[in-house]
């Protein structure tokens, strides 16, 4: 064994003692939130190499510090509903790291929301943020709050009320939130109205994700789901792949869901089957895309109704059953844990070439390991899904100059922006160690880029 080989074992073991460390304080400091502590698991376990190389990322305690939130906001949400009745929820607002910009990040709203899904979600979002090459930093919001058979009036005097205790910690240079699960245009129209109000100017970019007509940004919509079959497409092209002829799936049938679906389809794949939090519906043809627009985007109604217009079509209820029908690609774009360990076996076993998470972690950690372990092609949510953010930004950046770009314009820029992100989380996965895995290559491209800053910026 050579010296150097020697020394670079002392620092690895060095390296994994600190994470150890650092992993041990979080799940102490933070109990309960298992979320959390899964996300911080999968970023810090691949950052070991960055940290033998570097040791100066350990004396300046960067983990530590990155690991604990610079802001969290917890705030009643009292609301009327159309019965007179006061309701009560929990918003959440937390403002994880403005290193290299703004806190930014979305926000959601559904039963399931607690600190430890909005800290995991925050977390996540620094280094997303940092893979855009955009300046912006990590942040997160929502609330408890359900959506689903809620009136519009209800709607609005919810986010009423939210915007108006939120609105004090925001703003364009400060903290932009955006949209997430259950929160679409419709929301956010509510929201910029109340912000207006009570600030009493029109600050544009407060918020992104704004209607076209009020200083939203074009392909903003699409920019999530577009952006994953974006990313998945580079990692089939270097293996001299492509969309064209796959069969694919795409689980939930939201925002990401709906624009992955609209792209897979316009670079040559078949979709035979997506989802909803109830159930999924399979068809072999290849499903009607406008069918899915119009019972989810306009008529808010649930998946099994599209076997009524499509008879050909078969609906299961159950969300995992989805995973069990063999495809060349799986897109999962609804939530978290959605592929478990069981799931991923299956896929595997069906002969998937390739997954990209269009969700916020939406596989579970055993199960990354079995694609990982498997060659399958591994698109993980922080690097694949960033186009919605990245257009978010660009959306700023038109707010700030005044001016509105094509569809064709931001569509461009979220294409290079894709692409870049694939070659720089490709470059960093070489460079530590890891070739050709994206878990690590964007994690650690993300990171530098974070803790350079943090550094040149002092203890603060
Ligand atoms: P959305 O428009 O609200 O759609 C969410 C979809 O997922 C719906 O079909 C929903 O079904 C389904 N779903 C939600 N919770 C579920 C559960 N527990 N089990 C099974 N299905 C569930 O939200 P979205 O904006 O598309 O977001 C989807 C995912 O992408 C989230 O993980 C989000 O964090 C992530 N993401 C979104 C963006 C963005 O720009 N929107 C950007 C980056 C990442 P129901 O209608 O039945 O609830």
């Amino acid at each position: 064994m050579t010296i150097t080989q020697e020394l670079n074992q002392k620092e690895m073991k060095l390296a994994k003692n600190y994470v150890n460390n650092v992993y041990e304080k979080v799940t102490n400091r933070n109990p309960g939130e298992n979320e959390f502590h899964q996300a911080v698991k999968e970023i810090l376990d691949s950052l070991v190499p960055v940290l033998a190389k570097y040791p100066k990322y350990m004396e300046n305690s960067i983990l530590e510090r990155l690991v604990e939130p610079e802001r969290l906001i917890i705030f009643r949400v009292p609301w009327i509903d159309d019965q007179g009745k006061i309701q009560v929820n929990r918003g959440y607002r937390v403002q994880f790291n403005s290193a290299i910009g703004p806190y930014k990040g979305g926000l959601r709203f559904h039963p399931s929301v607690n600190s430890s899904i909005i800290k995991f979600l925050g977390f996540e979002q620094i280094f997303k943020n940092a893979l855009t090459a955009q300046p912006i930093g990590g942040g997160k919001g929502g609330s408890d709050f359900d959506p689903k058979g809620k009136s519009d009036n209800e709607i609005m005097r919810f986010t009423q009320s939210f915007m108006t205790e939120l609105s004090k910690y925001i703003g364009p240079d400060i903290d932009v939130p955006a949209g997430d699960i259950g929160v679409g245009a419709r929301e956010i129209g509510y929201l910029f109205g109340q912000y207006k109000r009570i600030r009493g100017g029109y600050e544009a970019g407060v918020l992104t994700g704004k209607g076209i007509g009020y200083g939203g940004s074009l392909t903003r919509t699409e920019a999530t789901g577009y952006g994953v079959v974006y990313f998945v497409n580079e990692m089939l092209k270097d293996q001299g792949e492509s969309f064209d002829g796959s069969t694919v799936i795409v689980s939930g049938s939201g925002n990401v869901s709906i624009y992955a679906i609209e792209k897979a389809t316009q670079l040559g794949a078949k979709v035979i089957a997506c989802s909803d939090s109830n159930g999924y519906i399979y068809d072999e043809d290849g499903l009607d895309l406008e069918t899915i627009k119009r019972l989810k985007e306009v008529e808010r109604k649930r998946i099994s109704e599209y076997v009524k217009e499509h008879p050909n079509a078969e609906y299961y209820e159950g969300c995992s059953g989805i995973w069990s029908i063999p495809c060349d690609i799986a897109l999962p774009c609804a939530t978290q844990n959605e592929i478990n360990e069981e799931a991923a076996k299956i896929l595997v076993a069906n002969g998937v070439k390739a997954v990209g998470e269009g969700a916020n972690m939406p596989s579970t950690l055993d199960a990354i390991e079995i694609f990982l372990n498997s060659h399958v092609l591994f698109g993980p949510a922080k690097a694949a899904n960033a186009g919605g953010v990245a257009v978010s930004a660009l959306e700023m950046s038109q707010n700030s100059m005044r001016l509105a770009w094509t569809f064709e314009e931001v569509d461009a820029k979220l294409h290079v922006i894709m692409e870049n992100i694939y070659k720089n989380s490709m470059n960093a996965a070489a460079e530590f160690g890891h070739p050709g895995n994206l878990v690590v290559g964007a994690n650690i491209a993300g990171f530098r880029k974070v803790a350079d800053a943090m550094i040149a910026q002092g203890v603060i």
